[in-house]
């Protein structure tokens, strides 16, 4: 099978795809081998574009309102903002803590996220998570909460020990195109302990484009780089793999197809 015909033969999901915020054109786009995909804002203009790219794209898509971690500090001035988002958006998020580059302070970003998690629970609508250098406290923050909504974790990085820990809070684990670096050996060994119907990818576009790309612009096809070494390290053919990764993203948006 060449790569032309692997690229045009499954679809996908992009769950994490920044169709806003990037610098290509979107109609330039080929968006042939995706199913329908999410696009999450990280700030209210970016949320607000998210919306109206969702709403004038030529691809069935979903869009979501939130406040990403790096900006937590401002979250108090701009909640009323954002609570009317909420109410509009498909997805709330992307939210999250990332003690990483810690741009804000960690305070302010588990109160913010505390908030993200209470208002989508509050909506029944999925809730996007990045999560980067904070298992410890996200973990603590979900089993804390009583959280009824889908949750999912964006870019899924942690390894065997974290991988298991938040398997028992039953959230989804969003692959991104990390996977197919040659140094992700934990999430690597990780991905195969992920049940099956917990499992989601995503491109994260305009970042961390997968391996034959790494280091240029992502694009929302490149999904297919991720796709075949997930289905590689799970053992599944990329048919199995595109079928049971749609099926979790309709579970997950309550999407009801005709089939
Ligand atoms: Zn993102």
């Amino acid at each position: 099978m060449n790569k032309n015909e692997t690229l045009e033969q499954f679809k996908w999901v992009d769950t994490h795809c920044h169709l806003q915020l990037t610098k290509d054109k979107i109609e330039n786009l080929y968006l042939d081998n995706i199913e329908y995909l999410i696009i999450p804002g990280v700030d209210i203009e970016s949320s607000l574009e998210a919306r109206d790219v969702s709403l004038s794209l030529n691809k069935e898509s979903y869009w979501s309102a939130g406040l990403h971690p790096h900006e937590a500090d401002k979250f108090e001035n701009l909640k009323e903002t954002f609570d009317d988002l909420f109410n509009e958006a498909d997805l709330i998020g992307e939210t999250g803590l990332d003690y990483y580059r810690n741009l804000s302070t960690k305070r302010n970003q588990i109160n913010s996220l505390k908030y993200h998690l209470d208002v989508a629970n509050q909506l029944s609508k999925p809730v996007i998570l990045h999560c980067r250098d904070s298992f410890s406290d996200m973990f603590d923050v979900l089993s804390e909460g009583d959280y009824k909504n889908p949750i999912i974790l964006h870019s899924w990085t942690g390894g065997n020990r974290w991988t298991k820990k938040f398997i028992d809070l039953d959230v989804y684990f969003s692959i991104s195109g990390i996977v197919t670096y040659d140094t992700a050996h934990d999430l690597h060994s990780a991905v195969g302990k992920i049940p099956t119907n917990r499992l989601l990818l995503e491109t994260d576009i305009p970042y961390l484009a997968p391996k034959p790309h790494k280091g240029e612009v992502n694009k929302p096809s490149y999904i297919i780089y991720t796709a075949q070494k997930v289905s590689e390290l799970l053992d599944v053919t990329l048919e199995e793999l595109s079928s049971l990764t749609i099926s979790n993203s309709n579970r997950l948006l309550s999407r009801t197809t005709n089939e």
